[in-house]
């Protein structure tokens, strides 16, 4: 619940004024009490761990001293910008340490005080056989200073230069928080339900909110972060959840009551192989939604290779079946080719008519399609995102299938929505796997299925990692495997910052193919980004049609293309690409019968990142189990589809280390909506309140 006091603008708090709230509001976005109140520290000085200088070395990740900074002074030429630094030294009674900055070094020649003594953090490292810290954070030590000092658990908060100057350091900021604390301290009130609150064994709210920025022991501390987590993530999902049951209320669904011939005539006659189990629980998933009456909003999760068109094939039939059009909609030209060739050969031309479409669809084509489409003689169509386009009128489209999701956005699904007065389902397919968690907070408004089994008698990728001086014998690896008649895919980097650089490795790559893979025994595709989409869609045409054994490329083909012939993935520079990235390569192989390969090719120098990366790599061909992986290397906000989603802007809840929490709220926002959808008993009035006021735009009350 927001109450008055935590909404007063931030300059009326004692201590601030117009001149700092000025820069509190533009450095750190704190425009009121409750921005304050919510700024938490980043990290706390614990008084009781420091170390020794003699003690530290270059393999602590940080360490904290206290000393005495006994010097001070700028080395490098005065003109010259790159070598200029700050040089400190910081002495204790077992030795000496350097302190050096590169940046901000004027304004902390004016603020660090020779001869007071310093609690100091960093990383120690050696360079030229000295132990240093660079970039250190600084605080002066206080010992005997009253509260503040005493404190066993001193917290730090991030500051920066502007509101250093106006003596808005670390330890400033903590004297507002205490001047805040102290006028709010009677206005903190609850936001959760009291019964919660018991159920979940959580400190009181203004509890936390004390404890966090002035915590007696690390007990009372770790309780407080908590209890604020569990809030975060609480609201979060309380919103997400609210905005699903809104759709499942507010749109009526198209009720597909018959499981009819053409579902039965493909399941029973045209299906070449049978489908895996997981493929037949996510169509009951599937057809249990569409029987509901309510619209379908959900989300397919499936491995590269796991069979997700033909699960959209035959969902799209239980709609043909129904009476009603289908749409599937690729990401790209040729992918929208795949899909549609695979398709059609499936259906044998029979069953349901399939016409594709996409930007380089004929005129006189398209308006044989639009006159299908609108007439209803065209059941299904497969495209672009010309599908979107204002002219694609339907006559009655009843679902829809998006493939490879995160190359969409939120608008153009929005527009697909709109191609029908009663909106069509919407089944998102994605072959990026994204951890449990994750899914959960990014996707709280759709439903999740998960095809979590390859088809049978697949053969598991072999991946391997071999160094530059291997590369002769993976040549002659490729001249066994294209001698047994595969196909090779050869993937090099490309990336704007070194693109010049990087087409030129390609090129020099490229040169001695040709002569490792002279002509006219061999021949050799080449794509990249750079080229124009006619040149690329020709070439990619003459591997897909076999015409050529050899594909070199850029992460062009990153995507869904389906070349079940080809059976080594060879990356160059492997250590240069993100987890997934290789992930989705890899997964360009194995398609077929036949064994497929992975060579991971990389420099001798790895960073141990990159060393994790290629490792996981080598160990497993488990995509979710690679996502979480990538999940702890980068953090969620650099995933796939994270970036727009704007509900990963968390403050203290970490989704890779927060899943058992995560799970433990979610749970109970559930069952929160299970008793009471409409939030309307009196326990339930403090989140009524919550959802009113913070979106004015979505009248609550209305629903019903
Ligand atoms: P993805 O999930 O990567 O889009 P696809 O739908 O392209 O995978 O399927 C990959 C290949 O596996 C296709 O050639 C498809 O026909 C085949 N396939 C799909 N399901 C099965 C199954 N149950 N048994 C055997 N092969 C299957
Ligand atoms: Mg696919």
């Amino acid at each position: 619940m927001v109450s008055y006091g935590v909404i007063t603008p931030i300059e009326y708090l004692k201590g601030v004024g117009p001149a700092r709230a000025e820069v509190l509001k533009a450095e750190l976005g704190i425009h009121t009490f409750g921005d304050l109140l919510r700024y938490y520290p980043f990290r706390y000085i614990d008084r009781t761990q420091f170390h020794k200088i003699e003690r530290l070395h270059p393999d602590m990740a940080a360490a904290q001293v206290v000393g005495r900074l006994i010097q001070l002074e700028e080395r490098g030429e005065r003109g010259e910008r790159k070598g200029r630094r700050l040089v400190g030294i910081l002495k204790d009674d077992t030795g000496t340490i350097e302190l050096v900055w590169f940046q901000s070094i004027a304004w902390l020649r004016k603020s660090l005080q020779v001869g007071g003594v310093y609690v100091v953090y960093g990383k120690p490292q050696l360079f030229q056989q000295n132990l240093s810290i660079t970039h250190p954070e600084m605080e002066l030590y206080q010992r005997g200073a009253k509260e503040i000092g005493s404190m066993h658990l001193q917290p730090v908060y991030s500051s920066t230069d502007k509101l250093k100057k106006l003596s808005l350091d670390s330890r400033g900021i903590l004297k507002l928080q205490a001047a805040l604390l102290e006028t709010l301290s009677s206005q903190l009130d609850e936001e959760l339900p009291d019964y919660i609150v018991n159920l979940h064994r959580l400190m009181p709210l203004r509890q936390a909110l004390t404890a966090i920025h002035f915590p007696r022991n690390q007990e009372e501390l770790g309780q407080a972060i908590r209890r604020l987590k569990f809030d975060e993530l609480f609201f979060i999902q309380l919103k997400l959840l609210k905005s699903k049951l809104l759709n499942t209320q507010k749109f009526r669904g198209h009720r597909f009551e018959v499981v009819g011939e053409r579902f039965n005539t493909f399941y029973h006659k045209h299906l070449p192989f049978s489908l895996t189990q997981a493929q037949k629980r996510v169509i009951k998933e599937i057809r249990k939604d569409t029987a509901s009456g309510a619209q379908l909003n959900r989300l397919v999760q499936g491995d590269v290779g796991s069979g997700k068109t033909v699960v959209a094939l035959m969902t799209m039939l239980l709609a043909v079946d129904n009476g009603f059009q289908a749409c599937l909609m690729a990401p790209t030209e040729i992918l929208a080719q795949q899909h549609y060739q695979s398709i059609t050969r499936l259906l044998r031309n029979q069953i349901a008519s399939v016409q594709l479409l996409t930007g380089s669809t004929p005129r006189k084509d398209r308006r044989v399609i639009h006159a299908q489409l609108e007439d209803g003689s065209l059941d299904i169509l497969v495209g672009t995102h010309a599908l979107i386009e204002d002219a694609v009128k339907f006559k009655n489209l009843g679902f829809v299938v998006i493939d490879e999701q995160h190359r969409f956005g939120v608008e153009q699904r929005a527009k697909l929505w709109r191609k029908n007065a009663i909106p069509p389902h919407m089944l998102v397919m994605t072959a990026t796997p994204i951890p449990r968690t994750l899914a959960m907070t990014l996707y709280g408004d759709l439903d999740i299925s998960v095809i979590d089994e390859l088809p049978a008698g697949r053969k598991p990728i072999k991946t391997m990692h071999l160094y530059e001086n291997s590369r002769l014998r993976m040549f002659g690896f490729m001249k066994e495997e294209i001698a047994r008649g595969r196909q090779v895919y050869i993937v090099y980097p490309l990336i704007k910052e070194s693109e010049k650089m990087d087409l030129l490795y390609l090129e020099a790559g490229l040169e001695t193919l040709m002569k490792e893979f002279p002509l006219p025994h061999y021949r050799i595709s080449v794509v990249h980004g750079k080229m124009p989409v006619k040149d690329k869609e020709f070439e990619m045409q003459r591997f897909v049609k076999g015409e050529t054994q050899i594909m070199v490329a850029t992460t062009v083909i990153e995507v869904g293309v389906n070349v079940p012939n080809a059976t080594v993935m060879i990356i160059e520079n492997a250590e240069r690409f993100g987890l997934s990235q290789l992930h989705q390569l890899r997964g360009r192989v194995g398609r077929g019968a036949e064994q497929s390969y992975c060579i991971l090719m990389s420099g001798s120098k790895l960073s141990k990142e990159s060393k994790l990366r290629l490792e996981t790599m080598v160990r497993t061909n488990d995509g979710f189990e690679i996502a979480e992986v990538d999940l702890q290397l980068r953090g969620p906000g650099d995933l796939a589809g994270t970036q727009q989603s704007g509900v990963l802007n968390l403050r203290l809840a970490d989704l890779t280390t927060d899943q058992a929490l995560l799970t433990e709220v979610r749970a109970r926002v559930i069952k929160v909506f299970q008793e009471d959808p409409q939030l309307s008993d009196l326990r339930h009035a403090r989140l009524r309140q919550y959802l009113s006021q913070k979106e004015p735009g979505i009248s609550w009350e209305k629903i019903s």
